[in-house]
């Protein structure tokens, strides 16, 4: 970074201050994760300075060739990647992939359906401050308050009452396999569009490690930063039948010029996807997550739904008096970054709540296995049990000396 160094030397401080942050702590939050070197370069590359307006070989825009690769190199690679009919990679970010869907699809007063926020829900699936929750009308499902899983009954019975237009399945928060096949049963009882976000499990569904949901929905959406490990953005599936009314929701219904530097990083992901080494490590994060959480329900934790099948958990805190921002605080004190987090039927307010949300998407990338895992829960047990400023920064020398042992970007030395 030796422009930057002598350009700015502000935001390069700032930036070597983040890798030591990133290289010394330990990432736990679900939604992060650690994209290779090759999706570096190709972000920070000399695409960021075209102008492609439109679709490959469509453009408005002259001097388009070289993007009308790179795109055209994304959209097949996810299409089969995903065994996809439809692609479009142009979306800035998941929340825009999913106002593309829903504005492809409906009406602004228009009736969906998605699941409660408190329950695992995102924003954009109806939050009455997002768009989603202001230009639709929003009826929201939650899960079995006995197994804290997604009750297909109660969707279909609210399905039958309400009649929406769309059914949203997907969470940023929900520790459980998801059954799109019953989804999409329910959809064609009462004539709604299927979509689903696949943000969060878009890098499991690719290796297998989570049904996919591309058989069974219209729509489905995704980020390409979680557990895809890619650049930070959004994308797009449909079918056939919905392809050209979505890319003209994207663009130019919603977003400008593409960002073609970030979507040469999506093809790159998307390669890198294809590999077995990135099906290896998605079951890995798997493996982990499982792992994580039984080593700490043995210590007395309560996880929600009794365990995880993916690459996520909640810790309910409540029986020890915590809420999920003090756990928050006393984990950032030792090293340890995750988020507080709503549970189901939480008592407290989404500033406090009463869980924590963990997930090993990060720390698997960085090469950490079952032995790491145990060692981890130690350390998060201890650091919720500690008080004194003395033993969080004891654990955090622990953490630390870990983290060492599993660099961040091995390739280069002394970042
Ligand atoms: C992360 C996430 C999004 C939004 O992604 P952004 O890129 O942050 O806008 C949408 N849906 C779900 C389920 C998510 O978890």
């Amino acid at each position: 970074m030796n422009y930057l160094k002598k350009t700015d030397p502000q935001i390069y401080k700032i930036i070597k201050s983040e890798i030591k942050r990133q290289q010394e702590n330990l990432e736990l939050i679900a939604s992060e994760n650690f994209t290779s070197l090759a999706v570096l370069e190709a972000q920070g590359s000399v695409l960021t300075n075209k102008y492609a307006e439109g679709y490959p070989h469509k453009r408005w825009y002259g001097g388009c060739r070289n993007v009308d690769d790179a795109e055209s190199l994304a959209i097949e690679r996810a299409r089969e990647l995903f065994r996809a009919e439809h692609v479009n990679v142009q979306a800035h970010s998941g929340s825009q992939a999913n106002m593309a869907v829903y504005f492809c699809c409906l009406n602004v007063g228009d009736t969906i359906m998605a699941l409660d926020l408190a329950c695992g829900g995102h924003l954009t699936h109806g939050h009455p401050h997002n768009f989603s929750g202001k230009f639709f009308k929003v009826v929201s499902y939650g899960v079995n308050p006995e197994t804290e899983r997604l009750d297909y009954a109660q969707i279909l019975a609210l399905a039958k009452e309400h009649r929406p237009r769309l059914i949203l399945a997907g969470a940023s928060a929900y520790p459980r396999a998801i059954d799109f096949k019953k989804f999409r049963e329910i959809c064609d009882k009462v004539g709604a569009y299927l979509f689903v976000d696949m943000a969060h499990i878009a890098g499991l569904v690719a290796a297998g490690a989570h049904p996919s949901p591309v058989p069974y929905a219209e729509f489905v959406s995704s980020t390409t930063h979680k557990t895809l490990r890619g650049p930070r953005g959004g994308f797009v599936i449909c079918k056939k039948e919905f392809a050209r009314k979505l890319d003209l929701e994207v663009f130019p219904g919603i977003q400008g010029g593409p960002l073609m530097h970030v979507i040469a990083a999506k093809a790159v992901a998307f390669k890198e996807a294809m590999s077995g080494r990135f099906e290896k490590d998605q079951h890995r994060i798997v493996k982990n997550a499982s792992v994580l959480c039984d080593c700490l329900m043995k210590k007395g934790y309560r996880a929600v739904s009794g365990g995880t099948d993916n690459h996520l958990f909640l810790l309910d805190l409540s029986a020890i008096g915590l809420t999920g921002k003090e756990a928050q605080e006393k984990l950032d004190l030792c090293g340890i970054t995750v988020n507080k987090n709503l549970i189901p039927f939480d008592d407290k307010s989404p500033v406090l709540t009463s869980g924590i949300r963990i997930g090993t998407p990060a720390v698997t990338s960085r090469g950490m296995k079952e032995k790491q895992m145990c060692l981890i829960a130690e350390f998060i047990d201890r650091g919720l049990r500690s008080g004194e400023e003395k033993e969080f920064a004891g654990i955090k020398r622990e953490v630390s000396a870990l983290t060492k042992k599993f660099p961040l970007y091995p390739e280069l030395k002394g970042i």
